[in-house]
């Protein structure tokens, strides 16, 4: 008797929605708009809203005055905006509100004199949105995505202040910190990971340990999905991650009855129901 759990908090976040929702509607009512690089990891949402006539922009260089470019969820630097407005561009701001949180955030602590350690990914546009917020403002900081950055990357400074990239893992965000509270005379901490994150990775911490397989469900490139996978691997090695029902492989779940399913932030509620049913279909249940 095969037994599916799908985690409750599986799938699209209150941010992904805004901007894909925003998307489709654009491309319902003009047939023709732009998203600053792919709207979300998700190459499957991507080939759908290009359907409706809404395309990455590859150039500025394209752009025409008075086409819609679709700023996504992840965010632009201040200058990316400015830009595009000058040249007479409608801009539709996407930008998550756990995003804009981090980017006031960081203004603050540049105004309050702090050196700002931003815990995330160099060159994942969200932190590159982030850094033009801290340029903009004259602030300095710098980036680590790993203990190794924190001791190497961070100089010494009276007062450091903290933020996230929201999609970073709790865990490394906490043992950071810990290590910057050691070797920091005041630190000011802001925790913007974003819920839909944590909660999210909660869930797969509860619910890796208690099946057989894991399946992780969302783009090869979606970092929040990649650190979900990496969670539930550690805690069940028989975890996959996939971006669609195809790449199931029928002696993932042999022998196995107790199977648990998460998807990242970036995965449409559609592609989760087709992973289900594949399931079904390979350990031979029919509904
Ligand atoms: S993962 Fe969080 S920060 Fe990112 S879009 Fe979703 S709600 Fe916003």
């Amino acid at each position: 008797m095969v037994n599916i759990k799908v985690a409750q908090t599986a799938g699209f976040c209150f941010g992904v929605r805004i901007a894909v929702d925003m998307a489709k509607k654009a491309g319902e009512q003009l047939g023709h708009a732009y998203t600053n690089g792919p709207i979300i990891h998700n190459k499957q949402v991507v080939s759908y809203l290009e359907s409706l006539g809404v395309k990455e922009l590859q150039d500025y260089s394209q752009l025409k005055p008075g086409e819609t470019v679709i700023i996504r969820s992840h965010g632009v630097p201040p200058e990316t905006e400015r830009k595009l407005k000058s040249m007479n561009i409608n801009v539709l701001d996407a930008t998550c509100p756990f995003v804009k949180k981090v980017h006031d955030k960081v203004r603050q602590l540049v105004e309050e004199g702090y050196f700002v350690v931003i815990i995330g990914e160099e060159g994942h546009p969200e932190v590159i949105g982030t850094l033009g917020h801290l340029k903009e403002v004259n602030g300095q900081g710098v980036v680590v995505e790993n203990f190794e950055d924190l001791v190497k990357k961070v100089p010494k400074r009276n007062k450091i202040g903290v933020v996230a990239q929201t999609t970073q893992s709790e865990d490394f965000f906490r043992e950071a910190v810990g290590y910057l509270a050691e070797n920091t005379e005041e630190l000011k901490v802001f925790n913007t990971i974003c819920d839909a994150t944590s909660v999210r990775q909660e869930d797969v911490k509860k619910l890796a340990p208690t099946v057989d397989v894991m399946i992780i469900i969302g783009g090869k490139h979606s970092g929040n999905t990649q650190r979900l996978a990496q969670i539930s691997k550690a805690l069940n090695p028989n975890t996959y991650h996939i971006e669609t029902a195809d790449e199931l492989q029928k002696e993932w779940f042999e022998g196995k009855e107790n199977i648990g399913v998460s998807a990242g932030a970036s995965t449409p509620d559609w592609i989760i129901n087709q992973v289900v049913e594949k399931i079904k279909q390979l350990k031979g249940v029919y509904t």
